[in-house]
Protein backbone atom coordinates (compact mmCIF):
# COMPACT_ATOMS: atom_id res chain seq x y z
CA UNK A 1 0.00 0.00 0.00
CA UNK A 2 3.10 1.93 -0.39
CA UNK A 3 2.13 5.32 -1.77
CA UNK A 4 3.69 5.95 -4.77
CA UNK A 5 5.18 9.62 -5.36
CA UNK A 6 5.92 9.86 -8.22
CA UNK A 7 2.85 8.91 -10.41
CA UNK A 8 1.75 9.19 -13.74
CA UNK A 9 -1.65 9.78 -14.93
CA UNK A 10 -2.82 8.31 -18.10
CA UNK A 11 -4.37 10.98 -20.21
CA UNK A 12 -8.13 10.61 -21.46
CA UNK A 13 -8.55 9.97 -25.09
CA UNK A 14 -10.55 12.31 -26.75
CA UNK A 15 -12.92 9.75 -27.84
CA UNK A 16 -13.76 8.65 -24.16
CA UNK A 17 -14.10 12.58 -23.17
CA UNK A 18 -16.85 12.36 -26.18
CA UNK A 19 -18.10 9.32 -25.05
CA UNK A 20 -18.75 10.69 -21.81
CA UNK A 21 -20.26 13.95 -22.73
CA UNK A 22 -23.32 11.39 -23.96
CA UNK A 23 -26.43 10.89 -22.82
CA UNK A 24 -26.50 7.19 -23.64
CA UNK A 25 -29.93 5.19 -24.67
CA UNK A 26 -30.66 1.69 -25.72
CA UNK A 27 -30.09 -0.29 -28.34
CA UNK A 28 -33.03 -2.00 -30.33
CA UNK A 29 -33.27 -2.80 -33.73
CA UNK A 30 -30.22 -1.24 -35.10
CA UNK A 31 -31.33 2.45 -33.01
CA UNK A 32 -30.51 4.09 -30.14
CA UNK A 33 -33.60 4.68 -28.18
CA UNK A 34 -34.20 6.40 -24.92
CA UNK A 35 -36.32 4.44 -22.48
CA UNK A 36 -39.90 4.21 -22.79
CA UNK A 37 -40.34 5.36 -19.20
CA UNK A 38 -38.16 8.18 -19.80
CA UNK A 39 -35.58 7.19 -16.81
CA UNK A 40 -31.67 7.12 -16.67
CA UNK A 41 -29.34 6.30 -14.10
CA UNK A 42 -26.09 7.86 -13.67
CA UNK A 43 -22.99 5.11 -13.65
CA UNK A 44 -20.13 6.29 -11.19
CA UNK A 45 -16.18 5.95 -11.40
CA UNK A 46 -15.26 3.76 -8.15
CA UNK A 47 -11.97 5.60 -7.98
CA UNK A 48 -13.58 9.37 -6.57
CA UNK A 49 -17.28 8.38 -6.48
CA UNK A 50 -18.03 10.98 -9.36
CA UNK A 51 -20.49 10.66 -12.04
CA UNK A 52 -19.14 9.34 -15.60
CA UNK A 53 -22.05 9.70 -17.31
CA UNK A 54 -26.06 8.95 -17.97
CA UNK A 55 -27.23 5.69 -19.19
CA UNK A 56 -30.73 5.01 -20.58
CA UNK A 57 -32.72 2.65 -17.44
CA UNK A 58 -34.37 0.02 -19.27
CA UNK A 59 -37.61 -1.46 -18.23
CA UNK A 60 -40.40 -4.52 -19.04
CA UNK A 61 -41.22 -2.38 -22.36
CA UNK A 62 -37.49 -1.52 -23.59
CA UNK A 63 -36.81 -5.56 -22.60
CA UNK A 64 -40.15 -6.50 -24.75
CA UNK A 65 -39.14 -4.31 -27.35
CA UNK A 66 -35.71 -5.72 -28.04
CA UNK A 67 -36.99 -9.18 -27.64
CA UNK A 68 -39.42 -8.62 -30.68
CA UNK A 69 -36.30 -6.63 -32.93
CA UNK A 70 -34.25 -9.74 -31.51
CA UNK A 71 -36.72 -11.82 -32.84
CA UNK A 72 -37.93 -10.06 -36.34
CA UNK A 73 -33.83 -10.46 -37.11
CA UNK A 74 -33.67 -14.24 -36.17
CA UNK A 75 -34.75 -15.74 -39.81
CA UNK A 76 -32.11 -13.55 -41.42
CA UNK A 77 -29.46 -13.76 -39.51
CA UNK A 78 -29.68 -17.43 -39.11
CA UNK A 79 -30.00 -17.78 -43.05
CA UNK A 80 -26.92 -15.93 -43.79
CA UNK A 81 -23.96 -18.45 -44.66
CA UNK A 82 -21.76 -19.53 -42.42
CA UNK A 83 -19.05 -17.55 -43.84
CA UNK A 84 -20.74 -14.48 -44.22
CA UNK A 85 -21.19 -14.33 -40.17
CA UNK A 86 -17.62 -15.26 -39.84
CA UNK A 87 -16.88 -12.54 -42.16
CA UNK A 88 -19.05 -9.99 -39.64
CA UNK A 89 -17.67 -11.18 -35.91
CA UNK A 90 -14.05 -11.32 -37.27
CA UNK A 91 -15.52 -7.37 -38.79
CA UNK A 92 -16.50 -6.73 -34.89
CA UNK A 93 -13.15 -7.97 -33.87
CA UNK A 94 -11.10 -5.94 -36.16
CA UNK A 95 -13.31 -2.92 -34.85
CA UNK A 96 -12.69 -3.97 -31.40
CA UNK A 97 -8.82 -4.20 -31.85
CA UNK A 98 -8.75 -0.71 -33.71
CA UNK A 99 -10.40 0.38 -30.51
CA UNK A 100 -8.90 -1.12 -28.22
CA UNK A 101 -6.82 1.77 -25.89
CA UNK A 102 -10.55 3.45 -25.87
CA UNK A 103 -12.36 0.08 -24.45
CA UNK A 104 -9.85 -0.30 -21.78
CA UNK A 105 -10.30 3.27 -20.57
CA UNK A 106 -13.77 2.81 -20.36
CA UNK A 107 -13.70 0.01 -18.35
CA UNK A 108 -11.07 1.35 -15.69
CA UNK A 109 -13.16 4.44 -15.57
CA UNK A 110 -16.52 2.74 -15.50
CA UNK A 111 -15.30 -0.55 -13.28
CA UNK A 112 -12.02 1.01 -11.45
CA UNK A 113 -9.20 -1.98 -12.52
CA UNK A 114 -5.74 -0.98 -13.15
CA UNK A 115 -5.84 0.41 -17.26
CA UNK A 116 -2.87 -1.86 -17.70
CA UNK A 117 -4.85 -5.03 -17.10
CA UNK A 118 -8.02 -3.52 -18.62
CA UNK A 119 -5.47 -3.17 -21.76
CA UNK A 120 -3.29 -5.93 -21.50
CA UNK A 121 -5.62 -9.01 -20.08
CA UNK A 122 -9.15 -7.98 -20.33
CA UNK A 123 -9.75 -6.15 -23.81
CA UNK A 124 -6.90 -8.44 -25.17
CA UNK A 125 -9.00 -11.73 -23.81
CA UNK A 126 -12.42 -10.01 -25.05
CA UNK A 127 -10.52 -9.60 -28.73
CA UNK A 128 -9.03 -13.14 -28.46
CA UNK A 129 -12.27 -14.92 -27.80
CA UNK A 130 -14.17 -12.66 -30.05
CA UNK A 131 -11.77 -14.11 -33.37
CA UNK A 132 -11.96 -17.64 -31.34
CA UNK A 133 -15.97 -17.66 -32.07
CA UNK A 134 -16.09 -15.85 -35.17
CA UNK A 135 -14.41 -18.93 -35.87
CA UNK A 136 -17.24 -21.22 -35.11
CA UNK A 137 -19.98 -20.79 -38.06
CA UNK A 138 -18.29 -22.44 -40.65
CA UNK A 139 -17.38 -25.65 -38.11
CA UNK A 140 -20.75 -26.23 -36.59
CA UNK A 141 -21.54 -30.03 -37.63
CA UNK A 142 -23.76 -33.05 -37.21
CA UNK A 143 -23.11 -36.48 -37.00
CA UNK A 144 -23.94 -39.56 -39.21
CA UNK A 145 -25.20 -42.59 -36.83
CA UNK A 146 -24.98 -45.99 -37.66
CA UNK A 147 -28.57 -47.64 -36.69
CA UNK A 148 -29.25 -50.91 -35.98
CA UNK A 149 -32.60 -50.86 -37.73
CA UNK A 150 -31.95 -52.01 -41.18
CA UNK A 151 -32.75 -48.93 -44.25
CA UNK A 152 -32.43 -45.71 -42.33
CA UNK A 153 -29.70 -43.03 -43.00
CA UNK A 154 -29.30 -41.05 -39.41
CA UNK A 155 -28.04 -37.57 -38.94
CA UNK A 156 -28.09 -35.02 -36.65
CA UNK A 157 -27.86 -31.17 -37.32
CA UNK A 158 -27.53 -28.37 -35.25
CA UNK A 159 -29.91 -25.29 -35.48
CA UNK A 160 -29.94 -22.15 -33.01
CA UNK A 161 -31.83 -22.25 -30.38
CA UNK A 162 -33.94 -18.90 -30.99
CA UNK A 163 -33.39 -15.49 -28.84
CA UNK A 164 -30.96 -15.11 -26.11
CA UNK A 165 -30.70 -13.10 -23.20
CA UNK A 166 -27.11 -12.86 -21.90
CA UNK A 167 -26.86 -10.86 -18.05
CA UNK A 168 -23.50 -9.96 -17.08
CA UNK A 169 -21.78 -8.64 -14.09
CA UNK A 170 -19.30 -5.53 -13.40
CA UNK A 171 -15.98 -7.11 -12.66
CA UNK A 172 -15.15 -8.65 -15.90
CA UNK A 173 -17.83 -6.36 -18.10
CA UNK A 174 -16.35 -6.77 -21.50
CA UNK A 175 -15.08 -10.54 -21.05
CA UNK A 176 -17.93 -11.64 -20.04
CA UNK A 177 -20.47 -9.38 -22.51
CA UNK A 178 -18.35 -11.55 -25.53
CA UNK A 179 -18.21 -14.74 -24.44
CA UNK A 180 -21.80 -14.31 -24.72
CA UNK A 181 -22.52 -12.33 -27.35
CA UNK A 182 -19.70 -14.68 -29.85
CA UNK A 183 -20.97 -17.97 -29.48
CA UNK A 184 -24.97 -16.72 -29.56
CA UNK A 185 -24.08 -14.81 -32.80
CA UNK A 186 -21.90 -17.43 -34.40
CA UNK A 187 -24.57 -19.88 -33.92
CA UNK A 188 -27.15 -17.89 -35.61
CA UNK A 189 -29.18 -16.97 -32.84
CA UNK A 190 -29.51 -13.37 -32.16
CA UNK A 191 -29.36 -11.76 -28.24
CA UNK A 192 -30.38 -8.46 -25.75
CA UNK A 193 -27.57 -8.03 -23.71
CA UNK A 194 -28.10 -6.03 -20.41
CA UNK A 195 -24.77 -5.24 -18.22
CA UNK A 196 -24.64 -4.93 -14.70
CA UNK A 197 -26.07 -1.55 -14.12
CA UNK A 198 -22.44 -0.73 -12.10
CA UNK A 199 -20.42 -1.01 -15.41
CA UNK A 200 -23.11 -0.44 -18.88
CA UNK A 201 -20.17 1.81 -20.79
CA UNK A 202 -17.94 -1.15 -22.54
CA UNK A 203 -21.20 -3.01 -23.10
CA UNK A 204 -22.81 0.59 -24.80
CA UNK A 205 -19.44 0.94 -27.17
CA UNK A 206 -19.39 -2.69 -27.81
CA UNK A 207 -23.04 -1.75 -29.49
CA UNK A 208 -22.01 1.10 -31.39
CA UNK A 209 -18.99 -1.22 -32.88
CA UNK A 210 -21.41 -4.08 -33.52
CA UNK A 211 -23.34 -1.62 -35.97
CA UNK A 212 -20.24 0.06 -37.54
CA UNK A 213 -19.48 -3.47 -38.46
CA UNK A 214 -22.65 -4.16 -40.24
CA UNK A 215 -24.38 -6.67 -37.84
CA UNK A 216 -27.96 -6.05 -39.09
CA UNK A 217 -30.19 -4.50 -37.15
CA UNK A 218 -31.89 -6.79 -33.86
CA UNK A 219 -29.32 -8.97 -34.20
CA UNK A 220 -27.03 -7.62 -30.80
CA UNK A 221 -29.62 -5.41 -28.98
CA UNK A 222 -28.43 -4.04 -25.83
CA UNK A 223 -30.55 -3.05 -22.81
CA UNK A 224 -29.14 -1.35 -19.69
CA UNK A 225 -30.72 -1.10 -16.68
CA UNK A 226 -31.61 -2.53 -12.99
CA UNK A 227 -31.37 -6.22 -12.28
CA UNK A 228 -34.54 -6.77 -10.90
CA UNK A 229 -36.29 -4.65 -13.31
CA UNK A 230 -34.69 -5.14 -16.88
CA UNK A 231 -32.81 -8.46 -15.64
CA UNK A 232 -35.95 -9.84 -14.61
CA UNK A 233 -38.00 -8.82 -16.85
CA UNK A 234 -35.38 -10.91 -19.39
CA UNK A 235 -35.17 -14.11 -17.52
CA UNK A 236 -39.25 -14.43 -17.30
CA UNK A 237 -39.68 -12.71 -21.12
CA UNK A 238 -41.49 -15.73 -22.76
CA UNK A 239 -39.79 -14.69 -26.35
CA UNK A 240 -36.42 -15.52 -24.81
CA UNK A 241 -35.08 -19.42 -25.42
CA UNK A 242 -31.70 -19.10 -23.72
CA UNK A 243 -30.65 -17.06 -20.81
CA UNK A 244 -26.68 -16.79 -20.33
CA UNK A 245 -25.70 -15.07 -16.69
CA UNK A 246 -22.73 -14.95 -14.66
CA UNK A 247 -23.28 -13.55 -11.00
CA UNK A 248 -24.01 -13.90 -8.07
CA UNK A 249 -25.41 -17.55 -7.07
CA UNK A 250 -28.49 -15.95 -5.08
CA UNK A 251 -29.60 -14.47 -8.17
CA UNK A 252 -28.48 -17.56 -10.36
CA UNK A 253 -31.02 -19.58 -8.49
CA UNK A 254 -33.73 -16.50 -9.25
CA UNK A 255 -32.87 -16.41 -12.71
CA UNK A 256 -32.84 -20.17 -13.12
CA UNK A 257 -36.69 -20.33 -11.32
CA UNK A 258 -38.15 -16.93 -13.56
CA UNK A 259 -36.53 -19.31 -16.73
CA UNK A 260 -38.80 -22.25 -15.85
CA UNK A 261 -41.91 -21.24 -17.13
CA UNK A 262 -41.01 -21.36 -20.81
CA UNK A 263 -38.50 -23.84 -19.94
CA UNK A 264 -35.70 -21.33 -21.47
CA UNK A 265 -31.96 -22.94 -21.60
CA UNK A 266 -30.21 -21.83 -18.97
CA UNK A 267 -26.38 -21.34 -18.27
CA UNK A 268 -25.10 -20.23 -15.15
CA UNK A 269 -21.99 -18.89 -13.86
CA UNK A 270 -21.70 -18.46 -9.88
CA UNK A 271 -19.73 -17.67 -7.31
CA UNK A 272 -17.02 -19.59 -5.37
CA UNK A 273 -15.21 -20.14 -2.62
CA UNK A 274 -12.14 -21.39 -4.30
CA UNK A 275 -9.05 -23.23 -2.48
CA UNK A 276 -5.85 -22.98 -3.30
CA UNK A 277 -3.36 -25.84 -1.76
CA UNK A 278 0.24 -25.29 -1.28
CA UNK A 279 2.21 -28.43 -0.52
CA UNK A 280 5.48 -28.51 1.05
CA UNK A 281 7.18 -29.80 -1.78
CA UNK A 282 6.65 -26.40 -4.26
CA UNK A 283 9.50 -26.37 -6.02
CA UNK A 284 9.99 -22.29 -5.20
CA UNK A 285 8.16 -21.26 -1.91
CA UNK A 286 8.10 -17.55 -3.55
CA UNK A 287 6.49 -18.38 -6.53
CA UNK A 288 4.18 -20.37 -4.90
CA UNK A 289 3.73 -17.37 -2.31
CA UNK A 290 3.41 -14.98 -5.41
CA UNK A 291 0.75 -16.85 -7.44
CA UNK A 292 -1.35 -17.04 -4.24
CA UNK A 293 -0.84 -13.68 -3.83
CA UNK A 294 -1.97 -12.88 -7.36
CA UNK A 295 -4.82 -16.00 -7.12
CA UNK A 296 -7.03 -13.35 -4.04
CA UNK A 297 -6.05 -9.96 -4.90
CA UNK A 298 -6.11 -9.55 -8.83
CA UNK A 299 -8.97 -7.61 -9.78
CA UNK A 300 -9.28 -6.49 -5.94
CA UNK A 301 -10.37 -9.97 -4.91
CA UNK A 302 -13.65 -9.32 -7.61
CA UNK A 303 -13.16 -12.47 -8.88
CA UNK A 304 -15.17 -15.59 -9.41
CA UNK A 305 -12.32 -17.60 -9.72
CA UNK A 306 -10.40 -15.85 -6.68
CA UNK A 307 -8.57 -18.34 -4.54
CA UNK A 308 -9.82 -17.26 -1.48
CA UNK A 309 -8.79 -19.42 0.60
CA UNK A 310 -5.71 -20.54 0.99
CA UNK A 311 -4.39 -24.06 2.14
CA UNK A 312 -0.99 -24.40 3.05
CA UNK A 313 1.11 -27.61 4.57
CA UNK A 314 2.31 -27.47 8.13
CA UNK A 315 6.00 -27.22 7.10
CA UNK A 316 5.66 -24.13 5.19
CA UNK A 317 2.96 -22.26 6.90
CA UNK A 318 4.72 -19.97 8.50
CA UNK A 319 7.26 -19.05 5.50
CA UNK A 320 4.16 -18.65 3.57
CA UNK A 321 2.44 -16.94 5.70
CA UNK A 322 5.15 -14.09 6.27
CA UNK A 323 5.71 -14.30 2.74
CA UNK A 324 2.17 -13.08 1.36
CA UNK A 325 1.97 -9.99 4.17
CA UNK A 326 4.79 -8.78 3.51
CA UNK A 327 3.56 -8.94 -0.36
CA UNK A 328 0.67 -7.73 0.20
CA UNK A 329 1.69 -4.51 2.27
CA UNK A 330 3.57 -3.98 -0.66
CA UNK A 331 0.81 -3.79 -3.81
CA UNK A 332 0.33 -0.35 -5.03
CA UNK A 333 -3.69 0.03 -4.19
CA UNK A 334 -4.98 3.45 -6.09
CA UNK A 335 -7.07 5.05 -9.09
CA UNK A 336 -6.79 2.59 -12.19
CA UNK A 337 -5.43 5.57 -14.25
CA UNK A 338 -2.42 5.90 -11.56
CA UNK A 339 0.04 3.49 -13.94
CA UNK A 340 1.63 2.52 -10.79
CA UNK A 341 -1.34 0.93 -9.52
CA UNK A 342 -1.32 -2.69 -9.10
CA UNK A 343 -4.96 -2.43 -7.12
CA UNK A 344 -7.87 -1.00 -7.94
CA UNK A 345 -10.73 0.22 -5.81
CA UNK A 346 -14.02 -1.54 -4.95
CA UNK A 347 -17.01 -1.17 -7.70
CA UNK A 348 -19.09 0.25 -5.11
CA UNK A 349 -19.60 1.96 -2.19
CA UNK A 350 -22.50 -0.86 -1.07
CA UNK A 351 -19.96 -3.50 -2.18
CA UNK A 352 -17.44 -1.67 0.24
CA UNK A 353 -19.30 -1.66 2.84
CA UNK A 354 -19.85 -5.37 2.40
CA UNK A 355 -16.38 -6.21 2.01
CA UNK A 356 -15.72 -4.35 5.44
CA UNK A 357 -19.26 -6.45 7.03
CA UNK A 358 -17.07 -9.56 6.41
CA UNK A 359 -14.25 -8.16 7.83
CA UNK A 360 -15.21 -7.36 11.08
CA UNK A 361 -17.18 -10.70 11.10
CA UNK A 362 -13.98 -12.43 10.49
CA UNK A 363 -12.29 -10.29 13.30
CA UNK A 364 -15.08 -11.28 15.78
CA UNK A 365 -14.85 -15.11 14.67
CA UNK A 366 -11.40 -15.07 16.51
CA UNK A 367 -9.33 -15.22 13.48
CA UNK A 368 -5.88 -13.20 13.15
CA UNK A 369 -6.04 -10.42 11.24
CA UNK A 370 -2.77 -10.12 9.92
CA UNK A 371 -2.52 -7.74 7.55
CA UNK A 372 -4.73 -4.62 6.06
CA UNK A 373 -8.27 -4.52 6.80
CA UNK A 374 -9.00 -0.52 6.71
CA UNK A 375 -10.40 1.59 4.31
CA UNK A 376 -7.87 3.92 2.62
CA UNK A 377 -8.02 7.32 3.66
CA UNK A 378 -5.80 10.01 2.08
CA UNK A 379 -5.84 10.73 -1.75
CA UNK A 380 -7.92 7.66 -2.05
CA UNK A 381 -10.83 8.60 1.08
CA UNK A 382 -13.37 9.45 -1.87
CA UNK A 383 -12.78 6.41 -3.84
CA UNK A 384 -13.97 2.47 -2.60
CA UNK A 385 -10.52 1.57 -1.27
CA UNK A 386 -9.77 -1.22 0.53
CA UNK A 387 -6.20 -2.44 1.96
CA UNK A 388 -5.01 -6.13 1.15
CA UNK A 389 -6.49 -8.17 3.76
CA UNK A 390 -5.26 -11.11 5.46
CA UNK A 391 -6.96 -13.14 7.93
CA UNK A 392 -4.90 -16.58 9.73
CA UNK A 393 -5.92 -19.25 11.75
CA UNK A 394 -9.51 -18.95 10.62
CA UNK A 395 -12.15 -21.27 12.04
CA UNK A 396 -13.39 -23.38 8.45
CA UNK A 397 -17.33 -22.41 9.78
CA UNK A 398 -16.45 -18.81 9.93
CA UNK A 399 -18.45 -16.70 7.40
CA UNK A 400 -15.34 -15.52 5.96
CA UNK A 401 -14.26 -19.20 5.32
CA UNK A 402 -17.50 -20.25 4.02
CA UNK A 403 -18.82 -17.21 1.80
CA UNK A 404 -18.02 -15.62 -1.21
CA UNK A 405 -16.83 -12.18 -0.43
CA UNK A 406 -15.80 -10.74 -3.38
CA UNK A 407 -13.09 -8.73 -2.28
CA UNK A 408 -9.31 -8.72 -1.10
CA UNK A 409 -9.95 -11.02 1.65
CA UNK A 410 -7.81 -14.30 2.06
CA UNK A 411 -8.25 -16.76 4.77
CA UNK A 412 -5.20 -19.10 5.38
CA UNK A 413 -5.46 -22.33 6.36
CA UNK A 414 -2.84 -24.93 8.30
CA UNK A 415 -3.13 -28.50 6.81
CA UNK A 416 -1.08 -31.60 7.66
CA UNK A 417 -1.98 -33.97 4.97
CA UNK A 418 -3.92 -34.77 1.25
CA UNK A 419 -6.40 -36.70 2.57
CA UNK A 420 -7.17 -33.83 5.30
CA UNK A 421 -7.13 -31.01 2.93
CA UNK A 422 -9.51 -32.84 0.28
CA UNK A 423 -12.32 -33.13 2.84
CA UNK A 424 -11.77 -29.81 3.78
CA UNK A 425 -11.43 -28.16 0.61
CA UNK A 426 -14.35 -30.21 -0.80
CA UNK A 427 -16.50 -29.07 2.12
CA UNK A 428 -18.62 -26.08 0.96
CA UNK A 429 -21.46 -26.01 -1.76
CA UNK A 430 -19.23 -24.53 -4.38
CA UNK A 431 -16.91 -25.69 -6.73
CA UNK A 432 -15.35 -23.42 -9.12
CA UNK A 433 -11.73 -23.55 -9.15
CA UNK A 434 -9.35 -24.83 -7.36
CA UNK A 435 -5.55 -24.55 -7.60
CA UNK A 436 -2.75 -27.05 -6.05
CA UNK A 437 0.82 -26.93 -5.65
CA UNK A 438 3.37 -29.96 -5.74
CA UNK A 439 6.45 -31.51 -7.26
CA UNK A 440 4.65 -34.62 -6.85
CA UNK A 441 3.50 -35.67 -10.23
CA UNK A 442 1.08 -38.63 -8.70
CA UNK A 443 -0.27 -36.70 -6.08
CA UNK A 444 -1.11 -33.98 -8.83
CA UNK A 445 -3.03 -36.12 -10.39
CA UNK A 446 -4.94 -36.90 -7.40
CA UNK A 447 -5.65 -33.69 -6.28
CA UNK A 448 -6.92 -33.17 -9.61
CA UNK A 449 -9.02 -36.09 -9.77
CA UNK A 450 -10.50 -35.45 -6.14
CA UNK A 451 -11.22 -31.25 -5.79
CA UNK A 452 -14.65 -30.45 -6.47
CA UNK A 453 -14.14 -27.91 -9.34
CA UNK A 454 -15.03 -27.07 -12.80
CA UNK A 455 -11.12 -25.85 -13.79
CA UNK A 456 -8.39 -27.19 -11.50
CA UNK A 457 -5.00 -25.40 -12.20
CA UNK A 458 -1.74 -27.21 -11.11
CA UNK A 459 1.23 -25.14 -10.47
CA UNK A 460 -0.14 -22.19 -11.54
CA UNK A 461 -3.71 -20.21 -11.29
CA UNK A 462 -6.07 -18.36 -13.31
CA UNK A 463 -5.61 -19.45 -16.82
CA UNK A 464 -8.12 -19.09 -19.42
CA UNK A 465 -7.90 -19.76 -23.58
CA UNK A 466 -11.17 -19.59 -25.67
CA UNK A 467 -10.81 -23.28 -26.46
CA UNK A 468 -10.97 -24.57 -22.82
CA UNK A 469 -14.20 -25.12 -21.18
CA UNK A 470 -14.97 -23.28 -18.12
CA UNK A 471 -18.04 -23.30 -15.21
CA UNK A 472 -18.70 -24.74 -12.22
CA UNK A 473 -19.95 -27.95 -10.44
CA UNK A 474 -22.38 -27.66 -7.32
CA UNK A 475 -23.41 -24.11 -6.14
CA UNK A 476 -21.03 -22.81 -8.78
CA UNK A 477 -23.25 -23.16 -12.09
CA UNK A 478 -24.98 -24.60 -14.60
CA UNK A 479 -22.85 -25.58 -17.77
CA UNK A 480 -20.20 -24.41 -19.38
CA UNK A 481 -18.77 -21.48 -21.07
CA UNK A 482 -15.88 -21.20 -23.88
CA UNK A 483 -14.56 -24.19 -25.89
CA UNK A 484 -16.74 -26.36 -28.43
CA UNK A 485 -18.99 -26.93 -25.46
CA UNK A 486 -20.46 -23.54 -25.69
CA UNK A 487 -21.35 -23.72 -28.98
CA UNK A 488 -23.41 -27.06 -27.99
CA UNK A 489 -25.04 -24.34 -25.50
CA UNK A 490 -26.18 -21.99 -27.82
CA UNK A 491 -27.62 -24.66 -30.35
CA UNK A 492 -30.57 -27.20 -30.54
CA UNK A 493 -29.85 -30.75 -32.23
CA UNK A 494 -31.94 -32.26 -34.36
CA UNK A 495 -31.92 -36.21 -35.03
CA UNK A 496 -33.15 -36.89 -38.97
CA UNK A 497 -34.44 -40.05 -39.57
CA UNK A 498 -34.77 -40.70 -43.42
CA UNK A 499 -35.94 -44.04 -44.75
CA UNK A 500 -33.69 -45.34 -47.54
CA UNK A 501 -34.65 -48.81 -48.58
P1 LIG B 1 -23.40 -8.67 -7.75
O1 LIG B 1 -24.12 -9.00 -6.48
O2 LIG B 1 -21.98 -9.07 -7.76
O3 LIG B 1 -23.66 -7.29 -8.27
P2 LIG B 1 -25.50 -9.85 -9.24
O4 LIG B 1 -25.67 -11.31 -9.36
O5 LIG B 1 -26.42 -9.10 -8.35
O6 LIG B 1 -24.00 -9.63 -8.85
O7 LIG B 1 -25.55 -9.14 -10.66
C1 LIG B 1 -25.13 -9.72 -11.86
C2 LIG B 1 -26.09 -9.30 -12.96
O8 LIG B 1 -27.39 -9.79 -12.65
C3 LIG B 1 -26.26 -7.80 -13.15
O9 LIG B 1 -26.40 -7.51 -14.53
C4 LIG B 1 -27.55 -7.51 -12.41
O10 LIG B 1 -28.22 -6.36 -12.86
C5 LIG B 1 -28.36 -8.75 -12.72
N1 LIG B 1 -29.43 -9.04 -11.77
C6 LIG B 1 -29.51 -8.75 -10.46
N2 LIG B 1 -30.67 -9.18 -9.93
C7 LIG B 1 -31.36 -9.77 -10.94
C8 LIG B 1 -32.63 -10.43 -11.03
N3 LIG B 1 -33.42 -10.57 -9.98
N4 LIG B 1 -32.99 -10.92 -12.23
C9 LIG B 1 -32.19 -10.82 -13.31
N5 LIG B 1 -31.00 -10.21 -13.28
C10 LIG B 1 -30.58 -9.69 -12.12
MG1 LIG C 1 -19.45 2.68 -12.93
Amino acid sequence: MSANAHTTIIEILPAVADFLQRKHHLLIDGRWVPAQSGESFATLNPANGETLCSVAAGGIADVDAAVTAAQRALPGWAALTPAQRERLLHRFADLMELHKEELAQLETLDNGKPFRIAFNVEVNVAIGQMRYYAGWPTKLTGEIYAVSSPGFHVYTQREPVGVCAAITPWNYSLVMAVQKIGPALAAGNTLVLKPAEQTPLTALRLGELALEAGIPPGVLNVVTGFGHTAGAALSQHPGVAKVAFTGSTEVGKAIQRAAADNLKRVSLELGGKSPLILFDDVENLDAAAEAALWAIFSNSGQNCVAGSRLFVQAGIYDAVLARLATRAQQLIVGPGLDAATELGPLISAEQLARVQRYIEAGKRSGATLVTGGERLGGRLASGYFLAPTIFAQVADNAAIACEEIFGPVLSVFRFEDEEEVITRANALPFGLAAGVWTQHLGRAHRMAARLKAGVVWINTYDWFDPAVPFGGMGESGVGRELGRQVMEAYTELKAVWVKVE
